[in-house]
């Protein structure tokens, strides 16, 4: 036998035969081998020797007066579905040997034997002992390690059958009931988000590859108490060497902190706006009393001075409104008043509110009229997307250039573009700049005053609507924002 690498293991042997030769001659050579050998005169003891102890590898007579090997085999198979069978056949009758092989017996061995035959199939089985038992470590590893996670695992086969799960997922759905392995998904849950990622997952075509993430409301906190859980759920499928797709991963976290430090700061935003703007608006009424030579005659310089102290206030309370804005939208009150609008009349309004601006820099701002169906929408969060757009527009385009205002059906929907033949925007800048805070910085722009809030505020109101906001682009020649309503 190929001695074993590791002169550490000892493989646990037992030998079951009548004749007292085989036994004595496989203890011999096994036994140098490095292997612990056992022996038995028949089936019975052998199996009670099973029964008390754990062996790497049975082998086993066929033919035996009393217990024979088949039965052995089936016992075994029963009870250590790891240990490794060798059948000896006495007539060598490859029928029996096959049939053995069936029942569950890794090899067999004819008598009579020589010690290098011997010692080949026990190297054979030697190995594939190592084999099952780093699979059962891995596998008790792989346990161990999900067991123990934070976050919530399951695991599903094809059919949405549950075939792993851990504790941290039970305790997020507050499920208390029984075992879960092999019990279809709906024994667990029953929330259409969660099990809408998983179908999605499952129905991918074989080869497809996606992750799909989902928030989730457990209605009420698994460890009893009342606030509500919010949990982040992502789906991902697994497949088989040749793409098919055998079932889904669902890790689930729990963000109610995160959530909860949200909810604090946009009511620590809301309330410092608040507080700032009372004061900054009496500072810019003091300023203008100032400037009016209502409290005494000022110098050019100081009127100079007095105009630079007045727009930076501006620019502050803008800011305040702008945040304003922003947790009012994440509260879910900016759209409460939704009644039958004419947006065309809203867009003349600000079109004709905005001329002057667009005076000031040369900028010719125009308006296409069109006949407009009446939409359902909030006025006052319409007058606040266009605003902010068209004033964008003229920011963002030096002198002499042009702003264009169209609005026009597009089957379901209103489609309202606002163009500019401005500065444009960067490919790479395009994603970002509907984050919150995020301002383009190149040459032409830095010296714009901004807060980097009014895209983030145009989006969640055009979405409260369930409309969509997408830019067309090109760097030097200028930008296209549509905005689509349903009708
Ligand atoms: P702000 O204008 O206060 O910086 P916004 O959220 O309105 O914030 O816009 C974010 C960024 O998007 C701006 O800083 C600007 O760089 C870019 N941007 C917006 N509108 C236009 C436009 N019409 N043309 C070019 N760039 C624009």
């Amino acid at each position: 036998m190929a001695r074993i690498e590791d002169q550490t293991y000892q493989p646990k042997i037992l030998v079951i035969d009548d004749e007292k030769r085989i036994r004595e001659g496989c203890f011999r050579i096994l036994t140098k081998e490095n292997c612990l050998v056992d022996v038995a005169e028949n089936g019975e003891t052998g199996l009670r020797m099973i029964a008390k102890k754990y062996y790497d590898i049975i082998l086993t007579d066929l033919m035996m007066p009393g217990i024979g090997g088949m039965e052995v085999i089936a016992k075994v198979r029963e009870q250590h579905l790891d240990t490794v069978v060798i059948v000896i056949t006495g007539f060598a009758t490859l029928e029996h040997s096959i049939e053995a092989m069936k029942k569950g017996a890794f090899d067999f061995i004819p008598k009579p034997f020589t010690p290098d035959q011997l010692r080949v199939v026990v190297s054979k089985a030697v190995r594939m002992t190592r084999t099952l038992q780093d699979i059962a470590t891995e596998k008790t590893r792989f346990k161990t390690l999900v067991s123990y996670l934070a976050g919530g695992v399951l695991v599903t086969d094809k059919s949405k059958n549950i075939i792993l799960y851990n504790p941290a997922l039970l305790r997020m759905l507050g499920y208390e009931g029984r075992a879960l392995n092999d019990q279809p998904l709906s024994a667990l849950t029953t929330d259409k988000t969660l099990t809408g990622i998983i179908d999605g997952i499952l129905g991918l075509s074989p080869g497809e590859f996606k992750v799909l993430s989902a928030e989730i409301m457990p209605h009420e906190r698994g460890d009893g108490s009342s606030d509500q859980l919010y949990l982040r759920a992502q789906a991902v499928p697994f497949q088989n060497r040749s793409g098919e797709i055998l079932g889904s991963v669902t890790i689930i976290d729990d963000i109610t902190h995160l959530r909860k430090l949200d909810e604090m700061k946009s009511a620590f935003v809301s309330m410092v706006s608040h507080e700032i703007r009372s004061p900054l608006s009496t500072i810019l009424s003091q300023i203008k009393v100032l400037m009016d030579g209502l409290a005494g005659e000022v110098s050019a310089k100081q009127t100079d001075i007095l105009g630079k102290m007045s727009r930076k206030v501006e620019g502050l309370v803008e800011l305040s409104n702008n945040l304003l804005d922003l947790s009012r939208i994440e509260a879910g009150l900016i759209v409460q008043d939704k009644e039958q609008v004419q947006l065309m009349d809203i867009l003349e309004n600000l079109v004709g509110f905005m001329q002057t601006r667009a005076r000031e820099k040369n900028i010719s701002l125009s308006l296409k009229k069109a006949n407009l169906p009446l939409i359902n929408a909030d006025g006052k969060s319409m007058e606040e997307v266009f605003g902010n757009l068209i004033t964008n527009a003229i920011m963002y385009t030096p002198e002499g250039g042009k702003v264009s205002v169209r609005a026009k059906v597009k089957g379901d929907f209103l489609e309202i573009s606002v163009s500019d033949t401005g500065y444009g925007i960067a490919p790479e800048e395009v994603p970002r700049i509907f984050e919150r805070f995020y301002r383009v910085k190149t040459e032409r722009t830095r010296t714009t005053i901004g807060t980097g809030l009014g895209l983030p505020i145009v989006k969640s109101i055009v979405e409260a609507h369930n409309g969509t906001i997408k830019v067309e682009s090109k760097e030097g020649a200028g930008s296209t924002f549509y905005v689509r309503l349903p009708i």
